[in-house]
């Protein structure tokens, strides 16, 4: 229980912002990125700095104050935010730093992936991240994170150095490969559950232009395209990402008039490789004679951002996810009765590879279990309009119970709602009892438990 006198005390210890319900910002600040989830935390801090995150978080385990901590805001069911509890919102830690020599770069918690794009294309390298700029680079991180250079460089854990670690009990640490190892691993596919991440450090690649863009095809060729991607992807080399996807063309230019507002199928495409080998590259592709064609050389940051606009904050979400290793001609046709129906324009099934580099790595190295997967699956159900969250779910979750049989099993956390314990088991196979050690000896009383959670 919290009165007026412990939070003028905990509002006298912040450099940050403490909101609550009678402040003029609050309905700003509580917003989240999936429209359809409305949070009402009893305090939003804004932390200005290390200090104010270790004071929040001294202040929730004192006061047994439920605590949520929030990067980018995000997630799908909205776990960065709770009702009732004190919010850590990291959106003022925005710093980047780059070490041109050593190309590794520091990024504060609170970064979106596009904030990172920004200053690390000023020296010709990138950090392997997501595919939306505006996503935040802590819970893509620790939940994995999967992008246009997975296949090339890993998952974003993979390019992980090092993290600055508030712990429950309020003590900074750094959890890398030296200090903290097991701290170090469990952040590593674990989320949120150990503390709160004040800096990452990753490691940068040389990656300035890229060959990039979309190919659609009429729904006719669907099961002809997914066939032929299934094979053709995974022996592919790493430069190349391509993930799949069933999705509604939007009505707005550069899409050709005749396919606007229909429902394709289509491959969104990242070559990071030489460009002179481009037109090989591609050959394949354009043999299959798509009915809309938008590849160019362009810069990364500038693709990684291109469905930003498409996709602003306060849109309905609801989605599912499932890793996949292979895919069937059955489960070719399930896709096709559900992928052909995406109930909105904006609504989507993609297929994104996370073979090539991240399959390279020990399912055992890393929390993240699902190394032997070929693809992580997310089918969404997306629209502007409330009128359509009953529609939108029920095809998300149709879709997902009739595709689910033909998964491997769990699914990416970034991609679920709240499914509950087996869901999240199932997610990290026998890494579970492991994160489950780590949880005890860091946050063996739970702070940390808005998120996918591993109960110590
Ligand atoms: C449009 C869109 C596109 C996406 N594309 C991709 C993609 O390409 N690849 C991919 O891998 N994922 C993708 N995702 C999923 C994304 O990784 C998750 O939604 C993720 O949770 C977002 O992180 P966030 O910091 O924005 O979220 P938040 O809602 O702020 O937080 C999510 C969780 O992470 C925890 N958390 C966040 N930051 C920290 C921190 N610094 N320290 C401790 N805990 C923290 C929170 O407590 C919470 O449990 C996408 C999501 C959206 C909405």
């Amino acid at each position: 229980m919290i009165d007026e006198t412990d939070i003028a005390a905990l509002h006298a210890r912040l450099r940050g912002q403490l909101i609550d319900a009678k402040h003029a910002e609050y309905d700003a600040a509580r917003k989240l990125y999936n429209g359809s989830i409305d949070r009402h935390p009893r305090l939003i801090a804004r932390c200005a700095d290390v200090a104010d995150v270790i004071a929040c978080v001294n202040f929730a385990r004192d006061h047994e104050v439920l605590l949520a901590v929030r990067g980018g805001g995000h997630n799908g069911p909205g776990l960065g935010s709770c009702d009732d509890g004190l919010v850590i919102d990291l959106s003022r830690l925005r710093g980047v730093r780059i070490d041109a020599n050593a190309r590794t770069v520091r990024v504060e918690g609170g970064c979106t992936s596009g904030d990172v794009d920004h200053a690390t294309h000023a020296f010709g390298l990138a950090v392997p991240f997501g595919i939306v700029s505006t996503t935040g680079v802590g819970g893509l991180v620790l939940g994995g994170g999967g992008g246009y250079l997975t296949r090339r460089y890993g998952l974003t854990i993979d390019n992980l150095l090092e993290a600055d670690v508030v712990l429950a009990d309020g003590r900074l640490v750094v959890a890398s490969a030296h200090e903290n190892d097991d701290l170090f691993w469990a952040l590593r596919g674990g989320g949120g559950n150990f503390g709160v991440v004040t800096s990452f450090v990753f490691k940068a690649h040389p990656v300035s232009t890229v060959f990039a863009g979309l190919t659609f095809w009429t729904l006719d060729r669907a099961r002809e395209i997914l066939q032929w991607y299934r094979d053709y992807l995974p022996r592919a080399p790493g430069e190349l990402y391509g993930f799949f996807g069933f999705k509604g063309v939007p009505p707005i230019a550069p899409f050709p008039e005749e396919l606007q507002g229909k429902r394709v199928c289509g491959v969104v495409w990242c070559y990071s490789g030489a460009l002179d080998k481009v037109d090989a590259v591609f050959k394949p592709v354009r043999e299959l004679r798509p009915a809309f064609e938008l590849l160019q050389p362009m810069p990364f940051p500038a693709f990684q951002s291109l469905f930003d606009a498409l996709l602003p904050t306060g849109l309905q979400w609801y989605w599912r996810g499932d890793f996949i290793r292979e895919i069937s001609d059955e489960a070719i046709a399930r896709h096709l009765e559900h992928g052909s129906n995406v109930p909105t324009v904006l609504s989507l099934m993609h297929l994104y590879p996370v073979d090539g580099a991240a399959s390279r790595i020990g399912r055992n190295d890393t929390a993240f279990s699902y190394r032997d997967a070929t693809w992580s699956m997310v089918i969404a159900g997306i629209d502007p309009d409330p009128v359509n969250r009953e529609r939108i779910t029920a095809w998300s979750r149709n879709y997902f119970d009739a595709i689910h049989p033909y998964s491997a099993g769990g699914a990416y956390v970034n991609f679920m709602m709240e499914e509950g314990q087996e869901r999240v088991r199932a997610t990290y196979r026998d890494n579970y009892e492991r994160l489950v050690a780590v949880k005890r000896k860091f946050d063996p009383g739970n702070l940390f438990r808005v998120n996918q959670n591993i109960r110590p």
